[in-house]
């Protein structure tokens, strides 16, 4: 599967799906794992909840420390190929979630499964959201941007954020954009768990970045830049933290069937999907367009219009390649 897809899509990354892991957990560790819900509960932390490398390792290095697996073939081998499977090694990427020994065949119908479940869901979102009438929690100005804005699922995904910001202070070592936000109650967090996070501001507030990646990997700003927001009376989420996909109005620039189409979706970004796409819908050209003379002509009428449209901006994609070579 990993060779094919190395050949077949090399812009993607064959990552392991954490059910995976917590399967395989299950059938080697054997009584470690089954009688003890500590060490599940701690297992699937270091699996879903490390935001970061540091926090990963020492999470890892404590629970095979507590309880005495730093031997364990199992352990081990699922340390060595952390990259596979561990979040805070995969923040930046794309994932899917594919069976093992899945066929190429597999893979893409898995893959028009999970767009054809993500629309359905987005149809279930968007009548969640016009059925909403909750009211703002905190009444942070920050959070009542977000009620106006992102659909209903987001929006409570923002409010957990705001919620972890509300235990956040600030402290600044300068006068430059870099800003610390440290846990209220250190002695309180787990041993592994970070309790200071540097968030830099950029072009004077335009965008923020967070050292622990979160709203690379989610699109959704961290506790960390929130309470950032609000301590520097920030009342808006910058106009570049906002996903289109995750607002209310993502589905009123393509119709419903074409939503997860839109230019900022982390799909979109993935030339192999833009690639497969268009191929589909050529072959779905060439079939009408050769049914009779009429069809032919509709159809290359519009082939040499999006080819004088097209050779402009290739033009000048050279160019700016050549530019930055
Ligand atoms: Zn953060």
């Amino acid at each position: 599967m990993r060779a094919a897809l190395e050949i077949e899509m090399p812009e993607t990354t064959h990552l392991w799906c954490k059910w995976h892991v917590l399967r395989k957990a299950q059938e080697s560790l054997g009584p470690v794992y089954t009688q003890s819900g500590v060490f599940r509960d701690r297992f699937y932390k270091v699996i879903n909840e490390m935001l970061t490398v540091d926090e990963f390792e020492k999470a890892w290095d404590d629970l095979i420390d507590e309880y005495d697996l730093r031997k364990n073939t199992f352990m081990v081998r699922t340390y060595e190929a952390r990259h596979m499977w561990a979040k805070t090694y995969s923040k930046d990427k794309f994932c899917l979630h594919v069976e093992r020994n899945s066929s190429m065949n597999h893979f893409v119908e898995q893959y028009n499964i999970m767009l054809q479940n993500r629309a359905m869901e987005e149809d279930t979102e968007e009548h969640k959201t016009k059925q909403v009438k909750k009211l703002s929690k905190y009444m942070w100005p920050v959070e009542y941007h977000a009620y106006k804005i992102y659909t209903c699922a987001t929006y409570n995904l923002f409010c957990r954020e705001i919620d972890k910001a509300s235990r956040y202070v600030i402290a600044r070592n300068s006068a430059g954009p870099l800003y610390e936000v440290c846990h209220a109650y250190p002695e309180k967090r787990e041993r592994w768990a970070r309790v200071k996070f540097q968030v830099a501001v950029i072009a004077d507030g335009e965008s923020y970045t967070c050292e622990c990646g979160l709203y690379t990997h989610f699109g959704i700003l961290c506790c960390h830049v929130i309470r950032l927001l609000n301590f520097l009376g920030v009342n808006e989420i910058p106009k570049a933290h906002i996903m289109k996909r995750w607002t209310k109005d993502a589905r009123d620039v393509l119709p419903p069937h074409l939503a997860f189409y839109q230019k900022d979706s982390p799909t979109m970004q993935s030339r192999t999907f833009r690639n497969r796409v268009l191929v589909q819908n050529s072959l779905d050209l060439a079939v009408k367009g050769d049914t009779n003379i009429d069809t032919y002509e509709i159809v290359m009428k519009h082939i040499a219009a999006a080819n004088k449209e097209l050779e402009p901006i290739i033009a000048a994609a050279h160019t700016g390649h050549r530019t930055r070579v």
